[in-house]
Parts: structure tokens; sequence; C-alpha cells
């Protein structure tokens, strides 16, 4: 099982190359954007809790993510034991009856004490992290993409002040992460800044390159 984290600022592709990976190489796709707005949707105390924060456009407390993320590792590439009736998250792993071949985590860790943390819950599942990516795109590029996405998506935290300080949050917060996985040689960086094939193209080829030498 490879376990790949993807990496880069808001407006990047993160979300849509990680579900095009997912499915070409059979991966779980784990977005905590994603896991926090099916909270806020369902109205969980969680959701409750991160709601405004996100709608600002600020980083959600560790205390939220961090147990939001841990159960759907658990619960999605292990045996989940005992199936809880009430849990929507049971409910949609049910049908699950095979093994991903591996995992795409997108959104996480997004500040370096994140990144101690991931490892810690990797350490915990007896796995690892095999891979970095990190997709680059120039600042006005990634703008320009997400007034496009406010369009279609009608995320209230798609709006021109709320992206400007997303973009901020993650040149101060986000960016050291990169460094911190460049050290240990897990990260490679791949140019996002054309169309999506193009992007997707050059992932795939670092991903092969990696899981040939796994
Ligand atoms: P984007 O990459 O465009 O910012 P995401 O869907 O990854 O979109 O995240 C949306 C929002 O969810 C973030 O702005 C933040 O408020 C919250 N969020 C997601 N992941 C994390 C995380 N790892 N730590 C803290 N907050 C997070």
């Amino acid at each position: 099982m490879i376990n790949i984290v993807i990496f880069g600022p808001p407006g990047a592709g993160k979300g849509t190359q990680a579900q095009l990976l997912a499915e070409k190489y059979d991966f779980l796709h784990i977005s905590t954007g994603d896991l926090l707005r099916q909270e806020v949707k369902l109205e969980t105390s969680m959701g409750l809790r991160a709601k405004a924060i996100m709608n600002r456009g600020d980083l959600v407390g560790d205390d939220i993510v961090v147990p939001l993320l841990s159960r759907a590792l658990q619960y999605r590439t292990t045996h989940p034991d005992p199936l809880n009736e009430q849990d929507p998250w049971d409910k949609e792993i049910r049908g699950e009856q095979h093994r991903p071949e591996g995992c795409i985590i997108d959104g996480f860790p997004r500040t370096v004490q994140q990144a101690q943390t991931l490892e810690f819950l990797f350490t915990r599942l007896k796995r690892r992290i095999d891979l970095v990516v990190a997709i680059e795109v120039p600042r006005d590029e990634l703008v320009r993409r997400i007034h496009e996405r406010a369009a279609i998506s009608g995320r209230a935290d798609d709006t021109e002040e709320v992206i400007r300080h997303r973009i901020d949050l993650y040149d101060q917060q986000t960016q050291p992460v990169l460094d911190y996985y460049r050290v240990s040689g897990l990260l490679v960086t791949v140019d996002g800044s054309e169309e999506i094939p193009d992007t997707n193209r050059r992932i795939c080829k670092a991903i092969d390159l990696r899981m040939g030498r796994l």
C-alpha cells in the first residue's frame, strides 16, 4: 500500500488531481476540506465549530481536524470493526469489499505541527508516507482559478478577500511544511500552471517512479 500526500496552495488543483489519481490507481482519497464540509453539512458539533472559521478562510484547530483525519485513516484503510449503524462513515464504507492500493491525502498537513501529527498517525497504523507531491502554481493564476471555481462551487470561502487570506496563510504556515518534507527526501514538486491533464501526467510519472522503487 502506497501513501501519498498531495500538497499545494488553494486553487492548485489538489482536490481534482487527488480524485483523478484515486480513480486511476484505486487509491482512497481523503480530503480534510471535504471531511470538514461534511461535518458542517451534517451540523455536527465539530461542524458547527468549524463553519465560521472555514468561512473566514482560517485554519480549523487541530482539536477538530486531527480526530476527523485519524478516524478517516483508520476506518477507511483497515477493516472497520465493529460497524456503527448510526455513523454516516460506517454506512459509506460498508460497500467497500476490497482493500485499496493506497491512499492519497489532500488538505493535510497544513502546518509543521500537523506534519508531525501525520507521521504519528501513520506510525500508529504501522504505515508510512511514501511520497509528497507539491503542485506549484503562480499566485495570479491561483486567484484567477479560485474566482472561476467560485462561480460554480458556491463555497462561502471563495470570495476575493477570503481567497487572498487563504493564500497568505498558505505562504506563512503551510509553505514551511515543504522544507520539512524536502529534508526527508519524500518531496517531488510538479508544475501545475497548465491544464489538468498536463499536471496529471507529471504527477503520475512521479508516482510510477516511486512505486517502481518500492
Ligand atoms: P483549499 O485547498 O482550496 O483551501 P480545502 O477544501 O482543502 O480547500 O480546505 C477548505 C478549508 O477547510 C480551509 O480553508 C480550512 O479552513 C479548512 N481546512 C482544511 N484542511 C485543514 C487542515 N488540515 N487544517 C486546518 N484547517 C483545514
